[in-house]
């Protein structure tokens, strides 16, 4: 069945990047939201694919148009938004939508479309952990990484506001159990 979406948040660095992409190349009819992003791509990243790129200006310019269905400055200086566009090209194309965002977005979409919507929150084992997961990760200066670490706490007091919390400790165990739960929810009637 289409028309329904899925919304994976964590704190930065838990797994949702990796958790999405695993899901999106199961057969489940799912197509990633490509959110507009105010931050510097990244070297591996494709701009249309994994983020729109844009200036704050153009950011701003988008937010004064009413063009998202919701926006953060998820840091500072640091824009993030879905674009309504989005989910109406997915939905059109018969597909579901599947969301990477932080865990503040995450509440606002399913609060605007609830029982459409599955909303997941990626608990990471510990902060040390999250912490060794992002330093691998190398796609941060030192700020930046103390940026997220520091939102991180704060994030974690959100899980209880999302529908399933899955601890990302073993990754292909999250995978399966992610899998299974995305499956019901998407075969489950309105
Ligand atoms: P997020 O999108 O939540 O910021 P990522 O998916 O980018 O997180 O994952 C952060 C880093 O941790 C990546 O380098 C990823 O390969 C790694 N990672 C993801 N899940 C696990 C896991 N269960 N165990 C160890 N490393 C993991
Ligand atoms: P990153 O810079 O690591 O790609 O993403 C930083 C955070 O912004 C992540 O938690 C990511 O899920 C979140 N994010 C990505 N897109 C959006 C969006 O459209 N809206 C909101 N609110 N957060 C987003």
């Amino acid at each position: 069945m289409a028309g329904k979406l899925i919304i994976f948040s964590a704190p930065s660095g838990a797994g949702k990047t990796t958790l999405v992409k695993y899901l999106i190349d199961q057969d489940l009819n799912l197509a990633f939201s490509v959110s507009a992003c105010s931050r510097d791509k990244r070297p591996h990243e494709v701009d249309g694919e994994d983020y729109y790129f844009v200036s704050v200006k153009e950011f701003k310019e988008k937010i004064r148009k009413g063009e998202f269905v919701e926006w953060e400055e998820v840091y500072p200086g640091q824009f993030y938004g879905t674009p309504k566009t989005e989910i109406e090209r997915i939905w059109a194309m018969g597909s579901n939508v599947i969301f990477d965002i932080d865990v503040v977005g995450g509440v606002n979409i399913k609060k605007q479309y609830r029982n459409r919507a599955l909303s997941v929150f990626i608990m990471p084992p510990s902060l040390r952990e999250l912490e060794k997961r992002l330093r691998n990760r190398s796609t941060e200066n030192r700020e930046n990484l103390q940026k997220r670490l520091t939102k991180a706490k704060a994030e974690i007091n959100y899980a209880p506001e999302f529908d399933i919390i899955i601890v990302n400790d073993n990754l292909n165990k999250t995978k399966r159990e992610a899998l299974s739960i995305v499956s019901e929810f998407l075969k489950s009637p309105l």
